[in-house]
Parts: structure tokens; sequence; C-alpha cells
């Protein structure tokens, strides 16, 4: 079998599954120095779990260039209140560097709840603000006391480790709202959906799922997200918990003190949306009317679903895919849905995974597989080329890779607008990386047309 080449580095990062040599995924470390990694920052992870609690003030404490970067930042609907769309910050200059940043952050938020009502503030620490020592949490315990809202200091500062950290700022942010009065009300055959963001609608449809199956949905962390749902979470029975790189360390903290159980899901793919809905109908086993309406749900959705499957496979068989996800939970989802409609992968990766989510990675994936970790752009591109995949999944990042090389491209991350989640996502999955690989534009590319000449003479 041919070897990839590695950066020396990099080594113990990237592995070509069949390969020589023990299979050790030297993961969840700090990027190296000068790779150009894919990851956000600290910060910028935080942002992602907390942006989608519509009704929340988001308060950025520091330079302007923090909050242009994540603007915006995911396709998170809400069914009401816009605020979370705004991107408020208190822009930091040299002079605040050097004096401090404390009152221009203490007026900040006055005036801005003064004037946006919100229902809470999330205050997220930046990279200078780490550096220069701002007493972010004395500054919101003085405005919570002038304005009687929670204002919650997100501890993102910069330099303070990797994306994942920035999620369980996040994590502890959330918690902080949960754990404030009034004491949770129990409430019977209920869950709490995490790790769900609502990206394109995705809450609502597997909101559906539940109410059809006579589940209560006590609260989304964050997908279509209000603060007094949040701080209801903790009367649920359940967590059920999705992206579980981003929120498992809330549903952990839930679970020592509440005493709520978790479970993790995937609502990607016929087969693990399906999974989701039967762990939770098992779990309300007294109450067997749960089962038989979820089967009921189930049988009734997938049979609208593989008449279309059937079709794109025809297509799709024996192509081959590179995906590149945040957290590896999502990839394992992916290659199952990448089967369903007859395609191969090639090369799959994470900003996030642990050494146990890579192992099973490697066990899901063929001989031949690239299998990688915090990967940059040129190893991206590299593999891409090296196991000539026609399909590339990923986030906004990884489109112009995709593009520059002339393959199909697939959004998957928070910045997409469809919804991929539950039965009528794979759907939209099918159609999107039908369309996408099958596109006669790709002949065009230079890269792919001397290889279409070649094959043709
Ligand atoms: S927090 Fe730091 S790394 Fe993140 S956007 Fe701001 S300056 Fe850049």
């Amino acid at each position: 079998m041919k070897q990839i080449s590695v950066l020396k580095e990099r080594e113990k990062q990237i592995f070509e599954k069949g390969s020589t040599g023990p299979f050790e995924m030297s993961c969840e470390k700090k990027s190296l120095a000068g790779a150009v990694s894919q990851r956000a920052c600290v910060f910028c992870g935080s942002r992602v779990v907390l942006y989608p609690i519509a009704n929340a003030l988001h308060l950025i404490h520091g330079p302007i260039g923090c909050a242009s970067y994540t603007w915006d930042i995911r396709g998170a609907l809400s069914s009401g209140p816009q605020l979370h769309r705004m991107s408020f910050s208190t822009d930091l200059s040299e002079t605040d560097i050097i004096y401090g940043g404390e009152k221009k952050l203490e007026a900040a938020l006055v005036e801005l709840i003064g004037q946006y009502r919100p229902k809470a503030a999330f205050i997220y620490c930046t990279c200078i603000v780490g550096i220069i020592g701002d007493d972010v949490d004395a500054v919101c315990k003085k405005v919570e006391g002038l304005t009687g809202i929670p204002v919650i200091p997100v501890h993102s500062e910069g330099f303070k480790g990797t994306k994942k950290d920035g999620y369980k700022a996040a994590c502890d942010a959330l918690f902080n709202l949960i754990r404030r009065p009034p004491a949770p009300v129990p409430l019977p055959r209920s869950i709490n959906i995490l790790g769900e963001f609502n990206i394109g609608g995705e809450t609502w449809i597997i909101k559906r799922y539940y109410e059809a199956m006579g589940v209560r949905v006590v609260s989304v962390i964050t997908g279509d997200g209000r603060v007094d749902e949040v701080t209801r979470a903790a009367g649920a029975s359940l967590n059920v918990v999705q992206c579980s790189g981003s929120v498992t360390h809330l549903a952990k903290m839930m679970e020592k003190e509440y005493g709520i159980p978790y479970i993790r899901v995937s609502y990607f793919g016929i087969e693990d949306t399906s999974d989701a809905l039967y762990q939770v109908a098992s779990f309300f086993k007294e109450s067997p009317d749960i089962l038989e309406k979820t089967r009921c749900l189930v049988q009734k959705e997938v049979q609208k679903v593989l008449p279309f499957l059937d079709i794109v496979k025809k297509d799709l068989a024996g192509r081959k895919a590179a995906l590149y996800v945040g957290g590896a939970f999502k990839a394992f989802s992916l290659i199952k849905a990448l089967k369903t409609i007859g395609m191969d992968v090639v090369l799959a990766g994470s900003q996030t995974g642990t050494a146990e989510d890579y192992e099973i990675l490697r066990q899901m994936c063929a001989p031949g597989t690239v299998i990688l970790d915090d990967a940059n752009p040129l190893e991206l591109a590299k593999y891409v080329m090296e196991k000539d995949a026609d399909l590339f999944i990923g986030g906004v990042k990884e489109r112009p890779i995709a593009y520059k090389l002339g393959i199909g491209f697939c959004d998957h991350n928070h910045e997409r607008k469809i919804p991929l989640a539950g039965f009528e996502g794979m759907i939209n999955f099918a159609k999107e990386v039908h369309e996408t690989v099958t596109s006669p534009v790709w002949d065009l590319v230079p890269r792919r047309a001397l290889t279409t000449d070649k094959k043709d003479r």
C-alpha cells in the first residue's frame, strides 16, 4: 500500500488505515504553531455554542475584529427575536489596552441592556482581555445589580487552549444560567435537546419527531433558544446530546448536580436518526406508548426517504468522499450516510476528536483511508488530490479547497442554510451531494480536464 507523506511534527496526527505502525492518534492538543490550523479560536468556540439564544444580548469584549469574525456566524434560525444576529463589541483600542477596558465594558452593557431589553447578557472575553486582566466577573456582577437581568461572563480568553476550551466556557456560562432560581420543577416524559443549533430549521424538524412520539421538549440548548427555556432545563428527565464535543461538559455537570442522565445521539442520516429516537423511546420504557409511536414514525419517514436515495445511488455508487468536520461524532454519521448513497470515504478528519473517537473512525473506515486530526489547508488539499476524491464535505474554510481542486463540495457546518438533520434532511443531503458530484462543471477544471483527456485517449 502507498504510504502518504507527512511532516515530522504532524506524524502522530495523520494516519492511513492499513499502513505499518500502531494507530495512536495524538489529539486534543494545541495546534502546531505556524501550521495554519483549520480550527477556530477559544472565543469562537464559545460564541458558536451560545449564538442561537435569540433573546439574549451577546457582547464581545475585545477589538472589533473578534466581533466581525463571528458576526452572524451560524445559519441558526429563530422563530421570534433576532437579537442574537447582532454583533456587539466594546471595540477595545490601544488606549483601552493600556488603561483597561472595564469602564468601557460597563458603559456598553448598561447602554445596550437599556436599549434592547434582553432577558440575559453574555459577555465574551477575547485574547487581549486575558492579557490585560480586566475583571470581567466584577463588571458583570455590578451591571447585574443595576439592571436586574443575568449578566454572565464567558471565559473564553485567548491563548487558553483550543476551540474545545471555548465550548467548555460556553457550557460553564449555560450552567450559570441553569442554576439560578427558581428551583427546577421535574417534568415527566421530558427531555432537553443538547448540541442542536437549529441550522436551517433543524431544531424544528427534531422537535416535531419528539412531539409525535409523545415526549416533551423542555429546552433546546441552544437552537432557537430562549433564556427562560434554558433556566427550566433542570426539570427534564433526560439530556439528549447531539454535538457531543461541544456540550457533553454541560450534560455531565447537570448529571452531577441534578441527577439527569444523558445519552449521545446524532440526527444525521436515516440510521442514526432512527437510532436516536429509539434510544429516547427506550429510556421511557415505563410508557410503552412512546415506543409504539416511535415505531410508526420511523417506519413512515423511512418509507418516504428510501425511493429517492435509490435514485441518486445509481449515479453516486463508487464515487469517493473526503470529510473534515468539527467534532468526530458527526464524522461517524456522515460515513454511514455516505454509505447509504453508495459513496466511499477516502479521508476523514476532525478539529476536536478524542482518542476514542479516532479509534471508532479507524474501525469504520476502509483500508487506505486517511484519518487526521487538526489539519491545515495544505494537508487537506494534498490528501484530497492523492486520494482523488470527488466530493469534499466540510465548512466555510474547506469550501475554497474543494473548488480550487475542482471537486464537488457539501457544506455540513454551521454556515449552511439547508436542514440536513432528520429523515427529510437526508433527502436534502443526498440531493446536494448528487448535484455537486455530478455537475459537468468539474470536467472543465484544468486538473480534471487533463485527467479526462488522458482517459479519453
Ligand atoms: S479572540 Fe483572539 S484569536 Fe479569536 S478572533 Fe479575537 S483576537 Fe482572534
